[in-house]
């Protein structure tokens, strides 16, 4: 199948809305890379028959689609409230209680945090439902606390509760986490986010987890939602393949106006190290609604972009829209005809190996030559991160042996992941079946000139350590 051609990758929310298979093709055929798995919603159950699904269109449309599991976290939330929900009036009191020792009372609410009432003092603002309302601490009383309800409104069973003055004593993982990643990682997801992360040691746990449940491979990504995070996030990138910046909760647990300078400053230093991220969170937001985005919602968009993210993301425009199709495609527009003008920065490398200097060499090569595209032979697909991180504006092809690694990389900007299904062990091999693949998918015509990159002795992780300008059509010695 040809997509679409922008080199930012989308990621869309799966949900009731895209569940369905002939809207999941659309959203594909669309310029749909990766589907995200959100573990605060939907049962095991719906998320085996949207992984299913996931497979079954890549296979019969002959595409990489990367599947991200989006665990929860420990994110703390509301108890059931009467279907209707309670109205919350400005002005009046409202009380949490921890679950365990809740009983149904007027004005009372559970909550699932049992230390709350030795956390929070009079004055701690708690914010509920993504910042929709606002309580004031007013008074503890035992393990529970009275608020003063400071914005009210109609508030339903579940919603979450953010605490942004207090550094809550959370574990990094629930029990609900370890579970669902047991039955993510047995049904062979691609990446794993992980919600709320605050200091590289709750990626480590995550770490040491996924590999206890032999998968040790497979890559992480950091939620950055907590002002914690943007604190230790030096530590956090030396520990992370990738990184979401999730304005969602973000803005919440931040004031709104920092969170812009903070997704660039991020951006940025992912570009600078080679981490893909993603940013997230109402791009779209009103196409849940209507079939087209505001004008503001194509700039945010846009201006994602030109910061260098590697991947734009849906939520519940994808997951829950009414247009989920639509905001695939205007998503691919926005990034085709960014991708156009924009200046992309490449940073120089910190590091000093031999796969940092032939990615660094890519792009003085393509100014001279005009290459037609990169190929990039790579068993754990490094040097293909590190070939896209110097932002050619040509694709990556990365060239695997490797299934997983072939869904993989189709969240990294600019890669277009191609799996080989022979087993190559020498150079010529590798050029040989790059000229077959590229002009059966009419990626490259005879005469192109690309650049092929990859590691002798063939398939040593982390070897990058030969270049070859090659001419398709020239023969392979
Ligand atoms: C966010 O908060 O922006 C986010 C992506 O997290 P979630 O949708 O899981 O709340």
């Amino acid at each position: 199948m040809s997509t679409p051609a922008h080199l930012t990758k989308i990621v869309a929310t799966i949900g009731p809305a895209s569940r369905i298979p002939e809207v999941f093709k659309r959203m594909v055929r669309a310029g749909m890379n990766v589907a995200r798995l959100n573990f605060s919603h939907g049962s095991y159950e719906d998320h085996a028959q949207t992984i299913a699904l996931v497979r079954a269109v890549s296979e019969e449309l002959d595409t990489p689609i990367t599947i991200l599991q989006d665990l929860q976290g420990p994110k703390i939330r509301v108890g059931d409230l009467p279907p209707q929900g309670i109205e919350l009036v400005e002005g009046e009191m409202l009380t949490l209680v921890p679950v365990d020792e809740f009983s149904h009372q007027p004005n009372t609410v559970s909550i699932d945090y049992p230390l709350i009432a030795e956390e929070a003092t009079p004055g701690t603002q708690i914010l509920l439902a993504d910042g929709v309302f606002e309580l004031k601490v007013a008074e503890i009383i035992g393990h529970a606390v009275q608020c003063e309800i400071i914005k009210g409104g109609i508030l339903t069973s579940h919603k979450g509760a953010n605490f942004p003055s207090l550094d809550l004593r959370l574990p990094s993982m629930t029990d609900k986490d370890r579970q669902d990643l047991e039955f993510g990682l047995a049904q062979g997801v691609d990446w794993v986010s992980l919600s709320f992360v605050r200091k590289a040691e709750d990626v480590r746990s995550l770490k040491e987890f996924i590999a206890q449940q032999g998968r040790p491979d497979t890559p992480i990504i950091a939620k950055l939602e907590k002002p914690q995070a943007i604190a230790n996030l030096e530590e956090i990138l030396k520990v992370v393949n990738g990184i979401m910046v999730a304005r969602g909760d973000l803005g919440v647990e931040m004031p709104p106006e920092k969170v812009p300078t903070i997704q660039k400053r991020v951006i940025r230093r992912c570009n600078q190290l080679g981490i893909p991220v993603i940013t997230a969170t109402q791009m779209l937001e009103s196409m849940i609604q209507n079939p087209r985005p505001t004008r503001a919602e194509a700039s945010d968009v846009a201006n994602a972009i030109m910061d260098g993210t590697d991947a734009i993301m849906l939520s519940g425009e994808s997951a829950v829209g009414a247009y989920p199709v639509q905001a695939v495609e205007i998503m691919s527009r926005i990034a085709s005809e960014v991708e156009k003008d924009a200046e992309f920065v490449n940073f120089p490398a910190p590091q000093t190996d031999e796969t940092h200097a032939i990615s660094e060499a890519l792009n003085a090569i393509n100014d001279v030559l005009g290459l037609r595209c990169i190929v990039a032979f790579t068993a754990t697909g490094y040097s293909a991160i590190l070939a896209s991180k110097e932002r050619s504006k040509i694709p990556v092809i990365a060239l695997t042996p490797d299934v997983q690694v072939y869904h993989r990389l189709n969240l990294v900007w600019g890669i277009k992941p191609l799996l080989l299904d022979q087993e190559v062990t020498t150079f010529e091999e590798v050029a040989q079946q790059a000229e077959t693949l590229l002009l059966e998918r009419n990626l490259a015509d005879r005469g192109d000139r690309i650049l092929i990159i990859g590691g002798i002795p063939m398939g040593v992780s982390r070897g990058t350590n030969f270049l070859k300008i090659h001419r398709i059509g020239n023969g392979v010695s």
